[in-house]
């Protein structure tokens, strides 16, 4: 029996791989000494693997994103891989390959673009090279690493979907060379990783998944890992000549059943995912004992004890955390301690060590001020009439329309403004006690007054208060929850650089004090016209949290709901009209396989009309940064919003396509112009789109906003752009009957 670990974080205990990086871009950092930095980083990386477990990969680390590597590898940019220009160009360049989200993680992936033109060959043998540079660390087995041809060719983009198996083929001839190449440098394996084998896999991919594997498998011994979820085509992979394959026991449950029922191959490894990588919670060794004593009986495989999912989804250690709850940081596990945790379990199972359990409760600190009676009796009260509202949308509609007198196609904004150097250092000064609670105080009400005056100045209907007050909209909410924490240094990487820290969500949830309401009556007070409340969602919140596991999570997010539909009576108590509850996560959020949508979706939108439990009079809105609506729309629809906006403009027609198959019988605001780009829309470009998409969306119920909020723009596009988007408002109301002129 062996630990194994991969996935293990490349930013560094002191975020390293951020300030190089970042540094080599500003010039501030040499080629050389990045270079070394990076070496130095990736040494540190695998010596920390060393020090806990037997055996691990090499070649993870990356500069930027691993699928932009393999595409690399692959020669579908043949950028020679030692430029360093050329591949910063690639991955963050004015051509760089767009991002989305890798499975249901906050991790963004550069996505490869292919086509049946694309011509495959090896260009570029990373694990090779990785495997020469580091052999002298590892005294361990020799094991190399790779995303699978499956996995890349699943997230590429620019094919249609009945061409997947020809591209897997194609693929196939430049995997198997490298594989080659890097058997007889000497590897003992390969990790290969297809975690796309836990998407509902179509039976068309299957014939050339299997011929793909078949020769792969005869190039090199390999450790085929999946991860996120289970593996419903298992019997497939143990007939392939495959010397490993792992699986992801903690967040894929159904993985234990097809073990249950299939067995597993005795002549191959399992490498048991039993340890989380995705969640924080210590894990409970006496139980993991257990388990694996029940697979090794039950399976007679090699076992090795792995994590669940990279470990990358984990900060690197609770250790720096010094003010944290003691009794929090007790209980948690960032990646470092999972390797112990590997370590440890390893010992007892070998009863190298006496048992006395680290993860002992009764050790610890105690937990009971994380708890509130009040909160559970209130989520336990819950009737399913506290998920509706008192009047469905038909009646609510000419209520809302009578109180807020808009004109056809209302134009309004997504909440933020620029979040300008100002105010980014105005809120660090305030933070670190360099100005006082008055002083932030004033200068973020002078930032609202300014950004109202600028909306009626544009000319916009429904304004916002700009969010100056908020760094992130998940951070902003939580901070002001009691039963949610944040660390100090607990950061994962999003994409790229770019670093965020999530909250942990570890107790009952309520709000203190009022939240927004300070911000949003002081900008109302400054106009006739309406300003939006603005909340984020409790979908959202859970999403970008590390989550408690001891309730399930729908139970933590009515507590969150419940905490904002507090927020909601107190702006509706304080004449707000519109409010808006953000759920960008909404989508996201879901489960990656299709059969599981239904139950998540159920609770989502609970919760989310929970929130959203408002008057009937108020206007409630929310807003969602994606454009795959095809699958989810009626989902959407069960959120039972006044208004959505969503994002449109990158998307190309796809949303107002899906509008032209569902009959969404809301008000919707698809984005006009695309918040991402530093290009001013012309005012015709602006109009174009939105004649395209009142072809398919009734002009009654159409809005005119941008894609997302404006946080990361300048005034100097923003201003320019939202006049645009306005003039273009006026356009259309003259063409079409509506300026001035009260709808029905
Ligand atoms: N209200 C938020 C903003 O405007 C919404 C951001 C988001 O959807 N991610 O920034
Ligand atoms: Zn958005």
């Amino acid at each position: 029996m062996r630990t194994y670990a991969y996935g293990y974080p490349r930013l560094g205990e002191g975020r390293e791989f951020k300030r190089l990086i970042e540094g080599y871009w500003q010039g501030k950092v040499s080629e050389t000494a990045l270079r070394d930095g990076m070496a130095e980083l990736e040494q540190q990386r695998l010596a920390t693997y060393a020090q806990f477990v037997d055996a691990f990969p090499m070649g993870e680390m990356t500069l930027y994103d691993a699928m932009l590597d393999t595409a690399i590898m692959l020669g579908v940019y043949s950028i020679d891989p030692n430029d360093l220009n050329a591949y910063f160009e690639l991955a963050r360049g004015e051509n760089a390959l767009p991002m989305t989200k890798w499975f249901n993680t906050n991790y963004h992936y550069l996505v490869p673009h292919l086509s049946r033109a694309t011509a495959f060959r090896l260009h570029w043998n990373k694990p090779l090279q990785h495997l020469q540079a580091w052999r002298s660390v590892s005294g361990s087995p020799s094991i190399g690493y790779l995303i699978g041809p499956y996995t890349f060719v699943r997230l590429s983009r620019g094919y249609a979907p009945e061409e997947l198996p020809y591209l897997l083929e194609a693929v196939a001839e430049p995997y198997g060379e490298l594989l080659r190449q890097v058997r007889q440098a000497g590897a003992d394996y390969v990790q290969i990783d297809e975690p796309a084998l836990v998407l509902d896999v179509p039976a068309e991919h299957l014939p050339a998944l299997q011929r793909v594997y078949q020769s792969l498998g005869e190039a090199a011994p390999l450790l085929l890992m999946t991860y996120y979820d289970s593996v419903d085509v298992l019997p497939l992979l143990y007939e392939l000549p495959l010397a490993g394959i792992g699986l992801d026991l903690v967040h894929g449950k159904r993985n234990l059943q097809h073990i249950g029922r299939f067995g597993f191959p005795s002549d191959k490894i399992l490498v048991a995912g039993i340890i989380d990588g995705r969640n924080v919670w210590r894990s409970n060794l006496g139980a993991l004992m257990e388990q694996v004593e029940n697979l090794q009986s039950r399976t007679g495989a090699t076992l090795w004890l792995s994590n669940g999912s990279p470990l990358m989804h984990l900060p690197v250690s609770v250790a720096p955390e010094e003010k944290l709850d003691p009794a929090l940081k007790a209980r948690i596990a960032f990646a470092k301690e999972r390797l112990q945790e590997l370590q440890q379990l390893k010992r007892w199972l070998l009863g190298e060590s006496d048992r006395s359990d680290p993860s002992n409760m009764s050790d610890m600190p105690p937990t009971d001020h994380w708890y509130s009676t009040e909160v559970r009796q209130r989520v336990a009260n819950l009737r399913p009439s506290d998920f509706e509202r008192e009047k469905p949308y038909s009646e609510r509609d000419p209520l809302q329309r009578a109180r807020l007198n808009l004109p056809l196609f209302p134009t309004t904004t997504i909440g933020s403004f620029p979040q300008t150097p100002e105010v980014r250092q105005m809120r660090t000064a305030y933070r670190n006690g360099k100005i006082s609670a008055a002083e932030y105080e004033t200068f973020i009400q002078n930032e609202i007054r300014r950004c109202i005056q600028l909306q009626e100045e544009i000319g916009l209907d429904v304004l916002v208060h700009g969010e100056f007050e908020r760094t992130d909209m998940v951070e902003f909410f939580a901070e002001k929850m009691e039963g949610i924490a944040f660390t100090q240094h607990g950061w994962l990487l999003s994409y790229g650089t770019r670093v965020y820290r999530p909250p942990i969500i570890y107790g009952d949830v309520q709000r203190r004090e009022p939240m927004t309401l300070k911000e949003i009556t002081f900008a109302q007070s400054l106009t006739q016209k309406p300003v939006k409340g603005m909340l984020t969602g409790p979908v959202t919140i859970v999403a970008w949290s590390f989550v408690r596991e001891d309730i399930p999570v729908e139970q933590v997010a009515f507590q969150i709901a419940l905490a904002l539909q507090d927020e909601v009576r107190d702006l509706e108590e304080a004449g707000i009209a519109i409010i808006q509850i953000d759920e960008p996560a909404y989508r996201e959020r879901a489960p990656l396989k299709r059969a599981d949508w239904e139950p998540y979706f159920r609770w989502a939108a609970q919760a989310f009309k929970l929130a959203a439990r408002a008057r009937p009079e108020t206007q409630l809105h929310t807003h969602m940064c994606y454009s795959d609506f095809n699958e989810v729309l009626h989902f959407i629809d069960w959120m039972d919003a006044d208004v959505i906006t969503i994002e449109a403009t990158r998307s190309k027609g796809e949303v107002i396509g899906a509008f032209e198959h569902y009959n969404y019988a809301r008000q919707i605001g698809p984005g006009v112009f695309d918040v991402h780009s530093p290009v001013v829309p012309r005012v015709e470009s602006i109009e174009a789109i939105i004649e395209r998409a009142i072809r398919v969306i009734p002009r009654e119920r159409f809005w005119i906003n941008p894609d997302c909020g404006l946080k990361t723009r300048r005034w100097e596009e923003v201003i320019p752009a939202l006049q645009h988007m306005v003039q273009a408002a006026h356009n259309l109301r003259a063409r079409y009957g509506g300026d001035g002129v009260q709808l029905r």
